[in-house]
This record gives C-alpha cells, sequence and structure tokens, in this order.
C-alpha cells in the first residue's frame, strides 16, 4: 500500500535503469543472447517487473532456480511466448509436467533427473526441453566427466530418438569468474570444450552453449559462447568490489533502500543503546531511531558497523540491529520526524550503496539485496 511506502520504509526500483544495465551488458556479449536471472525474486528487485523490463531491453532468456519460479512468471508475467525460460535446480518430485507443458527448459544432471523428466514427457505427451549441466569444476550441481556424462548424453539421445525430449543446452557454472586469473577458470573452459564437444560428436545438436555468469560476462569474453547469463550485474551490482564498481563497467545499481525515522530523541552522555548496550552515548547528543531490522533483511553482523544517509551527512549503526528497528547517532542534529535514512542506494546522492552494506556486514552485496524482506514495499518507477 502506498501509505505504507510512505510512512515507514521503501525499496525503490529503478527499472529504467536495469533496462539500461540490460543493454549494457548486451553490448558487451554481442555475439551471444543474454539471459537475466531472475531467481529469488529477481535478487530481492520483483521478479515480474524485473523479468518484463529485462525483455522489453533485450534479454530473450530469463533464468530461475526452482521450476514454481518460472511456471509463476510463465503464468503472471505477460511475457511474449517466445522469451524462453529455464530454471536449473532439479528436485525430486517436481511439478516436470507442467515445466513441459508451459515450454520451459529444464536442466538436468545426472541420470535420477532425466528419468523423471522423460516419464513426466510420456505423461504429458509431448516433448521436454532439457539442458544437460556438466560439473566442468565447481563441484556443486552438474553431471561428472567422464562415464556419467556418457551415460546422460547417450540416455538424453535415446529419449531424443524416441520424441520424448529435445537437448536444448548443454551449460555449466563456473566457481571462480570473479577472481581473474584463478586457475580454474581456465580449466573449467577446457573441460566446458571438451564435455560439449563429445556430446556433440555422439550427435546432440544444442541450441546453446552457456557457463558465464556476470564476472565472466564482464570479464572473459572468451566464456561468452552462444548465452551469458547475467544475474547481479542486472541488478547494477558488481560481482565483487575486486573486479570493480558497477560505474566501472557502465552499470548503475536499481534500488534504493530507505526507511523514515520513527523517532528522533535528545540523550545524555553515557546512554547505553540498544540489545546488550554494544553502544554508548560519548557525550550528549541525538538518536535517530530508523524502523528497518533483521526480519526485513538487514543484517544483524552490520551492527554498529553499517552505514545511512540522514541529512546529507553518513551516520552509523549504533549497537545492535533488532528485529524491526536500529539507531544511528546524530551526533546533535535534529532532523523533521520523517526524515529519510538511506541506507543504501546507486550512491551519487552520497548515499551507501549495497556494497558498502556488504563489507560491514561481512558478505557480498548479493546476499544485501535479495534478503531484503517482502514487508518491505517495492516501488517502481
Ligand atoms: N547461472 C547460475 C546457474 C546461477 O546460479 C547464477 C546465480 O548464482 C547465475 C547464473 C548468475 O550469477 P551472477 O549473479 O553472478 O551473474
Amino acid at each position: 500500500a502506498q501509505w505504507a511506502a510512505t510512512l515507514r520504509a521503501r525499496a525503490e526500483i529503478d527499472l529504467a535503469a536495469l533496462e539500461a544495465n540490460v543493454r549494457v551488458l548486451r553490448e558487451r556479449a554481442p555475439g551471444a543472447a543474454l539471459m537475466a536471472v531472475v531467481k529469488s525474486d529477481a535478487y530481492g528487485h520483483g521478479a515480474t517487473p524485473c523479468a518484463r523490463a529485462a525483455v522489453a531491453a533485450g534479454a530473450t532468456w530469463l533464468g530461475t532456480a526452482t521450476p514454481q519460479e518460472a511456471l509463476a512468471l510463465r503464468a503472471e508475467a505477460g511475457l511474449p511466448d517466445d522469451v524462453r525460460i529455464m530454471c536449473w535446480l532439479w528436485t525430486p518430485g517436481g511439478p516436470w509436467r507442467e515445466a513441459i507443458e508451459a515450454d520451459l527448459d529444464v536442466s538436468v544432471s545426472g541420470m535420477w533427473a532425466l528419468e523423471e523428466v522423460v516419464e513426466a514427457a510420456r505423461r504429458a505427451g509431448r516433448p521436454a526441453r532439457v539442458q544437460l549441466k556438466a560439473d566442468t569444476g565447481l563441484g556443486r550441481n552438474g553431471c561428472q566427466p567422464g562415464d556419467d556424462w556418457a551415460e546422460l548424453v547417450r540416455e538424453a539421445l535415446r529419449a531424443e530418438g524416441e520424441g520424448l525430449l529435445r537437448v536444448t543446452g548443454l551449460w555449466s557454472h563456473f566457481a571462480c569468474a570473479d577472481e581473474p586469473g584463478h586457475p580454474s577458470i581456465t580449466a573449467q573452459l577446457t573441460r566446458f570444450r571438451e564435455m560439449t564437444a563429445y556430446a556433440e560428436e555422439q550427435g546432440v545438436r544444442p541450441e546453446v552453449r552457456h557457463i558465464a555468469n556476470s564476472p565472466a560476462l564482464l570479464t572473459l569474453p572468451e566464456a561468452h559462447f552462444d548465452l551469458v547469463r547475467a544475474g547481479i550485474a542486472v541488478y547494477g551490482i558488481s560481482p565483487s568490489p575486486e573486479l570493480g564498481t558497477p560505474a566501472d563497467f557502465g552499470l548503475r545499481p536499481v534500488m534504493t533502500l530507505s526507511a523514515s525515522l520513527a523517532l528522533v530523541k535528545d540523550v545524555p552522555g553515557g546512554h547505553g543503546v540498544s540489545y546488550g548496550h554494544h553502544y554508548t552515548t560519548p557525550g550528549a547528543t541525538t538518536l535517530g531511531l530508523v524502523p528497518l531490522g533483521y526480519a526485513d533483511g538487514i543484517p544483524r553482523h552490520a551492527s554498529s558497523a553499517g552505514p545511512v544517509l540522514v541529512e546529507g551527512k553518513w551516520r552509523t549503526v549504533a549497537g545492535r540491529i533488532a528485529m524491526d528497528q536500529f539507531v544511528v547517532d546524530l551526533g546533535g542534529d535534529r532532523p523533521a520526524p520523517g526524515a529519510e535514512a538511506v541506507l543504501f542506494g546507486p550512491g551519487d546522492r552520497g548515499e551507501p550503496t549495497a556494497e558498502d552494506w556488504a563489507q560491514a556486514a561481512g558478505t557480498i552485496a548479493y546476499e544485501i539485496v535479495t534478503r531484503i524482506g517482502s514487508r518491505v514495499p517495492r516501488v517502481y518507477r
């Protein structure tokens, strides 16, 4: 509701910035199609509006983790039918028949998954779109090279011959693409080439081969292949501060998180603040109450550390972040009730960025934006 957005807190989502980011990323990988990764509610930005904006800016694929996320997009986002939606977190007993009927591309990492998807295709009476995932070195999801890959390729081709599926893609995922020069990068690329070449020699005719996430898209043109999967960069955040700032890549952060101060009050020196009294006022001062807490995704690890812009000045979280609120020491300033406290945004109004919060909390900016909770209204502009 608009009043809630106005009074307490809001996450403004700049869809024009998102569209500009998508265009920048397409220019960086001109030979490849672009998949906008919109899993986890578009990294906290809102799946449906972000998916629509990404498609409007030229993304031809969307990526999610679960089939439920992908099905919801197909049903609710009003996307053109030719937009491909791929989901990659296969789990047993998933809605595979529905996925096939909704023309999703389903990732398969092993025989378990293949057999269940083939069975679902039989029941659906139409072929599944299947993308075979290779573990080229991430050590997470994906099929091991060697006999396992050979078996998966053979059985997928057999099912393709029976009209039960179509192998639409061969793909993999990097472990360390955000660390340029890491030896695993070339090792994974070599293995990816070997595993895709093997599958193609056996007769697989994939529409797309893909391995690049945002850091590989931004720094590793030889990893672009036919499709690049961009998540964090679509939201205008650099995959890692070591790689550069968003501006270095021509990207602009999409989310601005702000709240209205709920209380401003004078306190004497020596006043303990918040649970555990981890902060004590050094002298007479004013405290401002920010009505956001760890229930909203503000990391408790950023207690006594997270930065907030209030009336042009950076203030630091004073003491512990609680479930619904935290305090900043305003150093004697007396903003009007309801004054805006900006936790993070693009940074060009002097506000902190999600990266600043990540540093304060000992985490990555991905986690900062993705965990902003459902109690914070998203306001699109
Ligand atoms: N591809 C896969 C399989 C992923 O799991 C993710 C996200 O973790 C991405 C691509 C996008 O990664 P990034 O946000 O670094 O672009």
